[in-house]
């Protein structure tokens, strides 16, 4: 089994977006600025967005935090992100989810000008998503993808793992993972299968798999009996159980295969937070016309 080590990675993409960011910042003038909104006093919200904070301290990008009350409204919430739009220092807005009292996030997330959509949920970006028909277009718009599925691609990357051609079996259908996970895969010349909650004879599907990605939300409900000897398997599940982390997939179950696989924690995880710095820059570039 070799590890897919997203720690290493994230540390090295990050290691380049600060040289990126210095360089940028010399030619500019100007500094990346990231606005991160948390609505309430959720814990795991308030550690998320710690985390986002200082992973911008670390590469260069200003941060400008805003805590809103839990009792604001989806008008207050909306009033501060027309605000941040128009703001001149700040390149992408962050809006923590999920808003507490059934807010509705479709509404606020709606509100953000797509050019600092940072996290790719705008209709704008996941739409553009499915029009690009390349990787290489991607890259070359400077698109603003959501941060986990690009953590995926990325992952691969930066491990040599090839997509093109292969065959990839994406379990879960989300607007947040898998969704924008097959729209990745494809532009990158994958052939996609979707499996969700409604799938037969899942194993079989994922057998004839070169790639497995499982974005279920299910503690080790992938084992040894869904994955082909020779596969890769990037695990995106983050299971909270008795106080312990646990991916979708029972790596116990598979630590004996000829598999390459992301740890839960250390795999997915890391990468997120830094693909939103990533987007943060790019949004910075188009915002400052640099092609
Ligand atoms: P979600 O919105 O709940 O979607 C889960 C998907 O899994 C759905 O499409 C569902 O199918 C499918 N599913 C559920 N049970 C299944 C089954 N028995 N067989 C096959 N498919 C099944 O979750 P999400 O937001 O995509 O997140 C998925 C996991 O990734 C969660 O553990 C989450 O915590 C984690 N996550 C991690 C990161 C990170 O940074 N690493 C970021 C985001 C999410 P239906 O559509 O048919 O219901």
């Amino acid at each position: 089994m070799k590890i897919i080590n997203g720690k290493e990675i994230s540390q090295k993409i990050r290691f380049e977006l600060k040289e990126k960011i210095e360089l940028l910042t010399k030619k500019t003038g100007k500094q990346p600025g990231l606005a991160t909104i948390l609505v309430g006093e959720d814990p795991a919200s308030k550690v998320y967005v710690g985390s986002k904070i200082k992973a911008c301290e670390q590469v260069g990008i200003k941060s400008y935090h805003n805590h809103i009350s839990e009792t604001a409204s989806i008008e207050d919430i909306i009033s501060l992100i027309e605000k941040l739009n128009k703001d001149k220092n700040i390149h992408g807005i962050l809006l923590q989810l999920p808003l507490p009292n059934k807010l509705d996030a479709d509404r606020c997330i709606r509100a953000i000008d797509y050019n600092k959509d940072v996290d790719g949920l705008h209709p704008y970006n996941a739409g553009m998503l499915t029009l690009v028909k390349s990787w290489d277009e991607i890259v070359k718009q400077k698109l603003l993808v959501s941060c986990t599925p690009m953590g995926v691609i990325y992952l691969l990357k930066y491990s040599n793992i090839d997509i093109a051609g292969k065959n990839v079996v994406i379990i879960g259908r989300s607007n947040l993972v898998g969704k924008p996970v097959s729209m990745l895969m494809l532009s990158n010349n994958a052939t996609v299968t979707m499996a969700h909650s409604r799938t037969q004879n899942l194993n079989e599907i994922t057998k004839k798999a070169d790639i497995v990605v499982a974005a279920i939300g299910k503690a080790k409900f992938i084992n040894k009996d869904f994955i082909n000897d020779g596969a890769t398997v990037i695990d995106v599940g983050i299971n909270r159980v008795e106080g312990k982390l646990y991916g979708d997939v029972d790596f116990d179950s598979v630590k004996d295969m000829n598999i390459s696989i992301t740890p839960v924690p250390g795999g997915v995880g890391p990468m997120t937070i830094t693909m939103l710095l990533h987007n943060t820059i790019l949004a910075f570039e188009k915002y400052n016309s640099i092609i």
